[in-house]
């Protein structure tokens, strides 16, 4: 027993296998064992939600739970690559302090009430319509108009192009909106 410790100790295999002390040599046997958390795990492949540049992500998961994030070796965009950001989302999807139920608060409330999603939808939808009817200006000078000022659109980083495309047909032929950006352009 003593004889194996001694045989463990981190100099004795420096001095004797040679290294700077950061290899192998520093190494416990149950280092050695150790292997990433994502590997036999299936893997996904995304991309990153959080800004415009859209760095590739594989997503690992095993029997249904979220098991890594890692950059996509394979992205033109990234190359393997992920910023804190990008490198931190594993934690935006598993945080215990993740919010996964709507929370709204009426006006002049104190407190946040949970809503279910249907409700929360049907809800933005109906302020939607209620300002475009409250600043729908159909004509201006004599000039037909058609415009709905009063609402503005921000898109996310991660809407691909077939959504920003559903997108602007809604809000710019659907509601008469004019102002519709991306985050991604910022
Ligand atoms: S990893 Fe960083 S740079 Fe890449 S898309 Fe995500 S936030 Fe942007």
């Amino acid at each position: 027993m003593a004889i194996n410790l001694f045989l463990e100790w981190p100099l004795l295999k420096q001095l004797v296998r040679g290294g700077d002390g950061t290899g192998p040599e520093a190494m416990s046997p149950r280092t050695r064992a150790l292997r990433p958390r994502h590997v036999g795990a299936s893997v996904a492949r995304s991309v990153c939600p959080y800004c415009g540049v859209g760095c590739g992500q594989r997503i690992y998961h095993r029997d249904g739970q979220l098991v890594a994030i890692e950059g996509d070796p394979d992205s033109p965009i990234s190359q393997g690559d992920l910023c804190p950001k990008g490198a931190a989302s594993f934690q935006l999807l598993t945080h215990a302090a993740r919010l996964t139920r709507v929370k709204y608060r009426a006006p002049y409330a104190t407190a946040w009430q949970e809503l279910p999603l249907e409700q929360a939808l049907d809800m933005v939808a109906d302020r939607v319509w209620a300002s475009r009817e409250r600043g729908f200006v159909e004509a201006r000078d004599g000039e037909v108009l058609m415009q709905c000022p009063s609402i503005a659109h921000l898109g996310g980083a991660t809407l691909d192009n077939e959504e920003n495309y559903l997108i602007k047909k809604l809000f710019s032929a659907g509601l008469g909106m004019v102002a519709i950006s991306n985050q991604a352009r910022i």
